[in-house]
């Protein structure tokens, strides 16, 4: 078993920054939780915090139900690994893992044993008499997660640890780490800034800014409802278009208002506006992807059709990226890569008016998706 509570945790650092607020979070035995926000919103603080790095200020951190904010690191059963791994260049592989635990002085046949079974798990079975300069970054990275595996903690966190590699590596080693994960059958909290790694990742996500937790949720729930307009702009890519759009009441409709246009809202939408916002500023948030240019579309949703003006098209293949303008405000959109649009052209746009955000002009808080 390796649970986790953290209660009403603070950070102030010395000099008066507070680097994390009244963070409240339960991570399960055995989950896969990731902390994502920009730099400096107090990841590798959380993280150093719970691996015993870092004095907690305010509030309780609790392993398996036990108050740990005095225990010392090393007694915590928690391994941290960074994106620095720091190897030991002279040493092979195999001694680079044991090091720890010849350290702490455990028996020859215990340190073999767990090395191999390391080594096995992160499938570097053939570079364990190997030195790690010789290796390529992943497998160096993987050497580091290694030496975290062979003592056998209960929880695992993990620190912008791809951030070092090449793209197409992060790519791959996303994967992998899922599988360790999975083999080891332990509790990982891991810390990133890209918004993509957390959501192919995480089986939960913990949006962070300014120290404050946004939302904790699946990837498909920060993706689906983003609580707010930060979580909606930060998860997904490329972002969410906002627009300010005033909500107007004719008959029995409910109309979106921007520039000249005037977007008639479906009925199960419609009547969360009608409590308070009508006459008033909103914020409509419309992922690139719920913006269609297809003759089908355009026919089907003739009251959300718009005109859009192309700044640049991007073909990347499976998809093409518009970046547009509707009465000169800037969109995005993603669309079928057969579509023929250059950069120029006026064309005809239509918004899936079922997949709309609507936000608070004020706290920004998400009204309704
Ligand atoms: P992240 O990992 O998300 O980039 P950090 O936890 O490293 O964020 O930092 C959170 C905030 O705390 C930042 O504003 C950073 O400048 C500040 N900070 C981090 N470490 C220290 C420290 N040792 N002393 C003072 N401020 C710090």
């Amino acid at each position: 078993m390796a649970s986790l509570k953290l209660k009403n945790v603070c950070k102030k650092y010395t000099g008066g920054m507070t680097a994390v607020s009244d963070f409240n979070l339960d991570v399960d035995d055995k989950e896969f939780l990731v902390l994502v926000g920009p730099s400096g919103c107090g990841k590798s603080t959380t993280l150093r915090m719970i691996a015993g790095l870092e004095e907690i200020t305010q509030g309780e951190l609790y392993i398996d139900d036990k108050l740990v904010n005095e225990i010392e690191a090393r007694d915590r059963d928690v391994a941290i690994v960074f994106q620095n791994y720091a190897l030991y260049p002279e040493m092979t592989v195999f001694d680079n893992m044991a090091f720890g635990l010849k350290m702490q002085k455990i028996y020859k046949d215990e340190i073999e044993k767990r090395v191999y079974e390391a080594a096995k798990i992160l499938d570097m079975n053939d570079f364990l008499y190997k030195k790690p300069n010789i290796l390529s970054s992943d497998k160096q990275q993987k050497v580091a997660i290694g030496r975290a595996i062979v003592r056998q903690p209960k929880i695992f966190l993990m620190d912008e640890l791809l951030s070092n590699l090449d793209a197409h590596l992060r790519v791959q080693m996303r994967t992998e780490i899922g599988r360790i994960h999975r083999m080891l059958q332990k509790t990982f909290i891991y810390g990133t800034h890209d918004q993509a790694e957390a959501m192919a990742m995480g089986t939960r996500v913990v949006v962070m800014r300014d120290g404050i937790i946004q939302q904790i949720d699946t990837p498909q729930g920060l993706y689906e409802k983003p609580r707010n307009m930060f979580v909606a702009g930060f998860i997904g890519s490329p972002q969410m278009n906002f627009i300010t759009a005033k909500v107007k009441k004719k008959g029995n409709e409910i109309y979106l208002i921007f520039g000249e246009n005037a977007i008639k809202l479906p009925p199960a939408k419609a009547k969360r506006l009608e409590d308070g916002y009508v006459d008033k500023e909103v914020v409509l948030g419309i992922r690139p992807e719920n913006l269609h240019n297809e003759e089908a579309f355009l026919a089907l949703m003739p009251e959300s059709v718009l005109e859009a003006k192309i700044d640049i098209a991007e073909m990347l293949g499976a998809d093409t990226f518009l970046y547009m303008r509707i009465n000169d405000m800037n969109f995005t959109a993603r669309v079928n890569s057969r579509t023929r649009v250059m950069a120029g052209d006026t064309i005809k746009i239509a918004l899936d008016v079922n997949k709309i955000h609507l936000f608070d002009i004020e706290t920004e808080n998400a009204i309704l998706h």
